[in-house]
């Protein structure tokens, strides 16, 4: 009797688990069907679903990628091509966050019944339109002048992404050999708008004057005095100037490190870890299915000189690009944060095959009186600073960065801002590699995608 009992119960629970498993496996065929198929390690049926793939094309319908006689090709323009390489994606699928590896099954018009070998007329072959600029990214690529780096640009109240470049780039129809290990080409395979992080340097005080406007009642007038170092806690911290008893707009002007490190002190760690909680710190963003590196706010110990590094964007602060471009981009657009938005449509033959995106909604990132409150004080700054020549005829708000990574190496130049004219409503980030100064080699590149839209 017991016997036949624990008989019962494991027949019992064989039966579950294997109903389980049909009902697990049925859901993973219907969701995930085309991306078993189309994996890129099933390499042959991989590159043949490319050779007969649907066409990407940019905001201009210019002509990214293409399939002719079996045959994948690209935009005629070399300098096209190697600008759009990180979205438009590779051959063997290397680039993972590229539309041709994220929507592979689209291009291909997989087929859910008949699988990667159905009849031509059973195909949903899809088109894919970007919002991306593909003029706008050959300008950045040049501007980057063969640095390592990356430059986003993206319409604040819309959220298009019109510009997304990053670097080291090649082009497509000369690949270069990858065997052989070589620094230059570090990084290569990595969309760094959306996969990496850099130490922000003086860009991140933006978000120290933010949360300086959130907790302090006196933050505007609140005043600290540089005199080009002060020891805090046992810590020499210094500045480019000696800037005297300045205010926060002054600090963000002449990008004052006694003064937004003074800041940041005051505020105190939990503060400063709330604003940039609420500013997104430690998520990831959606952009259309790619989930973006997040941006780290994270003290190495709980003391003052920590924080008054943290506070001028040094210490173990890490900044994404893509994440940087919704925080000046919400300063822009009364505290609310639009999630930058890359497919403009996916679409096939007939308007049935039409595939809708859901952009991953708006978020408050600061109350409205804030963000007025930065946008005067980044417009003053881009006014008042050698960068405003670059810039000048247009209105535009902006704070540069020149972000120190270790003795030895150049700093890493920054620039984030946007065009608060009503015909241009865009933000930008820009990011060169082992440079030098943000106003020098990141100012310029921002300046002539502006000046490309504006003209
Ligand atoms: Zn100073």
């Amino acid at each position: 009797m017991k016997n036949s009992r624990k008989r019962s119960v494991l027949l019992f629970l064989l039966v579950s688990f294997f109903l389980c498993g049909v009902v697990f496996l049925s859901f993973e065929l219907c969701i995930n069907s085309s991306n078993w198929a189309l994996k890129p390690f099933n390499e042959h049926l991989a590159l043949d679903s490319l050779a007969n793939a649907g066409k990407i094309f940019d905001r201009n319908s210019v002509i990214l990628a293409q399939s002719v006689n079996s045959k994948r090709i690209y935009n005629e323009d070399e300098q096209i091509r190697k600008a759009l390489l990180h979205t438009v994606g590779d051959e063997n699928f290397n680039i993972s966050t590229s539309l041709q590896s994220k929507f592979r099954d689209q291009l291909f018009g997989y087929n859910f019944f008949m699988g990667i070998d159905s009849p031509e007329f059973l195909k949903k072959r899809r088109d894919i339109h970007i919002n991306i600029d593909s003029k706008l990214c050959k300008i950045a690529l040049s501007k980057l002048s063969g640095y390592k780096g990356t430059a986003v640009m993206y319409n604040y109240k819309t959220g298009e992404l019109l510009c997304m470049v990053s670097t080291p780039t090649y082009d497509i129809k000369n690949p270069p050999d990858l065997k052989n290990k070589n620094a230059d080409n570090d990084g290569i395979f990595l969309n760094k708008a959306l996969s990496s992080s850099y130490t922000p340097g003086s860009v991140f005080k933006i978000i120290t004057a933010i949360c300086a406007l959130e907790n302090m009642p006196d933050a505007a007038n609140k005043k600290f005095t540089c005199n080009g170092a002060e020891i805090i806690n046992g810590q020499r911290i210094t500045c480019m100037g000696c800037h005297g008893n300045i205010n926060l707009r002054d600090g963000l002007r002449f990008s004052c490190n006694i003064v937004l490190g003074n800041f940041a002190v005051a505020l105190g760690k939990k503060n400063m870890q709330n604003t940039t909680a609420s500013l997104g710190f430690g998520k990831s963003l959606n952009i259309d299915f790619v989930n973006t590196e997040p941006s780290v706010y994270d003290l190495s110990a709980d003391a003052k000189d920590a924080l008054a590094w943290s506070g001028i964007g040094q210490d173990k602060v890490l900044l994404n690009p893509i994440h940087m471009l919704t925080i000046v981009g919400s300063i822009a657009n009364s505290g609310i944060s639009v999630t930058p938005k890359l497919i403009k449509e996916i679409s096939g033959e007939s308007t049935h095959n039409k595939l809708n995106f859901k952009q991953e909604e708006s978020k408050r990132y600061m109350s409205n009186e804030i963000a007025d409150s930065l946008k005067e004080m980044m417009l003053y700054t881009a006014k008042n600073s050698p960068i405003s020549s670059l810039f000048s005829g247009s209105d535009v708000c902006a704070k540069t960065g020149t972000a120190e990574v270790g003795s030895g190496k150049k700093p890493h130049a920054w620039i984030s801002g946007f065009s608060k004219n009503e015909k241009t409503p865009v933000a930008f980030v820009v990011v060169v590699e082992h440079s030098g100064f943000g106003g020098e080699y990141a100012a310029p590149v921002a300046a002539a995608m502006l000046n490309h839209l504006q003209n």
